[in-house]
């Protein structure tokens, strides 16, 4: 049912609607982000009826595509660009114009982007919304065609069953699993089999209905997409683990396209993936169906020097490769600080001793420092530390920590501070660029090593050894250090920046690949002394 701060976010969309000329809803700044009223109010390659709906002349989407085909020039995001890239062969033709060039900057992501956009994914929630707009378009367009209340309450208590059974395999709230791992996910195979024939109900229905609605018609489209992933995840989910060999468990590993099924659950929800594990040869095959050069630009697309790892990543083996030196002067810039003495990140207590090895130099710099972690329990930890620490020597700067607020509120109160503390995991190593004095001091805690455990991660490993291939040197490694790139470039923005760098995992100097790590790392000064640390940054025209 919705709420009343839903009909408020509902009024404010009417009256933007008939005010925008864009029609962008990231202007409409009064109602959030997540707002519950999103979702329902939006067009997707699901529901939007294209040029058959009554408002296509006056749609902004269409009226944004129609510029751009016209453009010679169109700047768009990586999503949407994998997006054209990918659903060309469907019906969303001309998403974006046809062009010769194009240039991808910060294209370190393509690769999560891409295997975002060549896989599969299924959600409760695409299940349940479906099931949604049956009922009130069947009730609304054809209420004689179906018994649509009767029809939609069956499909969607067999979808709330799924999620029930997912939990009675073992599968716990904020989890991501691997299909290969679940020891009993034949038990899954009653959910999904109750799922297939009330939707085959709901498909014949819609089927009966045809022609007399066109956007009761859409989901006859809809639903059948969605009965052909359901029914490759319960084929999937046949065998139990313990019937299976691990060498059957690798079976989909084998083609051209390997992959990997995994299954995240929340609270009330699940989603089931199918991730490509080699998502540059997909995106090879997309780009060479298409006539036209690409420049891949950005400050981290090597692992100590070498183009190779990125380069297998996106699928181009026979690109052209530059680098360019930085305009900054580094070490004159900018200190790496590998304080003396510090616990093995495998250390219960590590978080505590990050936040009292960097303590001194967040307190002599006045805050304006980024701690960044590789894990929010870390995030919690290291700021409850600190503020115990703050409150210890009666110095009080402010303390954003991740999930307190939004990404970009925390950001942009870290600006106007002056002299915050911001601590975040991963979401905060890129895309953030604070020049000047509001930031000098980065702290990094751990190498950025992909948790092995996460089924993606893990499936990758697995096929890199069946394929006579070095996970550790030609996987994990480049990605740990391509991200440390990323997180040691938020210290210098400018000529003028000037900061301390401090790296708080001994495993840069105590381990073998460590030299790697460093050596791919920007060409800063360096000490082992807290107090050239502090010295460096309290010294006349670091601040
Ligand atoms: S064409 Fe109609 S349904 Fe599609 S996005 Fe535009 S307004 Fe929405």
């Amino acid at each position: 049912m919705p709420t009343r701060e839903d009909v408020m976010h509902l009024r404010s969309v009417v009256r933007f609607a008939s005010m925008t000329s864009t029609g962008d809803c990231a202007e409409l700044a009064s109602v959030p982000e997540n707002a519950a009223i999103w979702p329902l109010e939006t067009s997707t390659r699901d529901n939007c009826l294209g040029a058959e709906c009554p408002r296509f002349a006056e749609c902004f989407v269409y009226k944004a595509r129609r510029e751009a085909q016209a453009a010679d020039i169109v700047v768009v995001n990586h999503h949407l660009f994998m997006a054209d890239l990918a659903f060309r062969d469907d019906a969303i033709r001309d998403f974006l114009p046809t062009v010769d060039t194009v240039i991808l900057d910060e294209a370190h992501q393509l690769p999560s982007v891409a295997a975002d956009f060549f896989g599969t994914s299924l959600s409760l929630a695409q299940l349940l919304e479906a099931g949604r707009d049956a009922r009130a378009l069947g009730l609304a367009r054809a209420p004689d065609g179906s018994s649509w209340i009767t029809l939609t309450s069956q499909f969607e208590r067999a979808v709330r069953d799924l999620r029930l059974a997912l939990g009675a395999v073992g599968l716990i709230a904020g989890s991501r699993t691997s299909l290969d791992r679940i020891e009993r996910r034949s038990d899954l195979r009653p959910a999904f089999d109750a799922i297939d024939e009330a939707s085959a109900e709901l498909a014949r229905a819609l089927e009966i209905n045809r022609g007399r609605d066109a956007e009761l018609d859409l989901l006859i489209g809809r639903v059948a997409e969605l009965r052909r992933n359901l029914a490759e995840w319960t084929g999937a989910v046949a065998l139990n683990r313990d019937e299976d060999s691990d060498a059957a468990a690798d079976e989909s590993f084998e083609g051209d396209a390997p992959s990997v099924r995994w299954i995240s659950l929340s609270t009330y929800g699940a989603q089931f993936n199918q991730t490509p594990l080699a998502s540059g040869q997909a995106l090879a095959r997309a780009r060479e169906a298409q006539p036209q050069s690409w420049i891949l630009t950005s400050a981290t697309l090597t692992a100590a020097g070498r183009f190779d790892h990125y380069l297998a990543e996106v699928g181009l083996d026979n690109a052209t490769t530059a680098r360019w030196d930085s305009p900054f002067d580094f070490p004159r810039q900018a200190l790496l600080y590998l304080p003396q003495s510090l616990p093995s990140p495998y250390d219960a207590n590590f978080a505590h001793s990050v936040a009292e090895v960097a303590w001194p130099l967040i307190r002599a710099n006045g805050g304006r420092a980024f701690v960044l972690c590789t894990t929010l329990r870390a995030v919690e930890k290291v700021a409850a530390r600190l503020r115990q620490l703050m409150a210890q020597d009666d110095e009080q700067l402010p303390l954003l920590v991740q999930g307190a607020s939004t990404r970009r509120a925390l950001i942009d109160a870290f600006r106007s501070a002056g002299n915050a503390v911001l601590i975040g995991s991963i979401s905060f190593w890129e895309g953030i660029d604070i020049r000047g004095d509001a930031l000098s001091l980065v702290v990094i805690d751990k190498l950025p090593f992909a948790p092995p455990d996460d089924p993606v991660v893990e499936a990758k490993i697995r096929y890199l050894r069946k394929i006579g291939r070095n996970p550790f040197n030609e996987y994990q490694l480049p990605e740990a250090i391509m991200l440390m790139k990323q997180g040691a470039g938020r210290l210098i923005r400018d000529e003028t920046d000037r900061g301390v760098l401090m790296i708080l995992d001994e495993r840069v100097l105590s381990k073998p690949y460590g030299k790697a790590v460093l050596s791919s790392l920007p060409p800063f000064a360096r000490t082992r002394n807290e107090g050239d640390a502090i010295e460096f940054l309290t010294r006349r025209g670091a601040r």
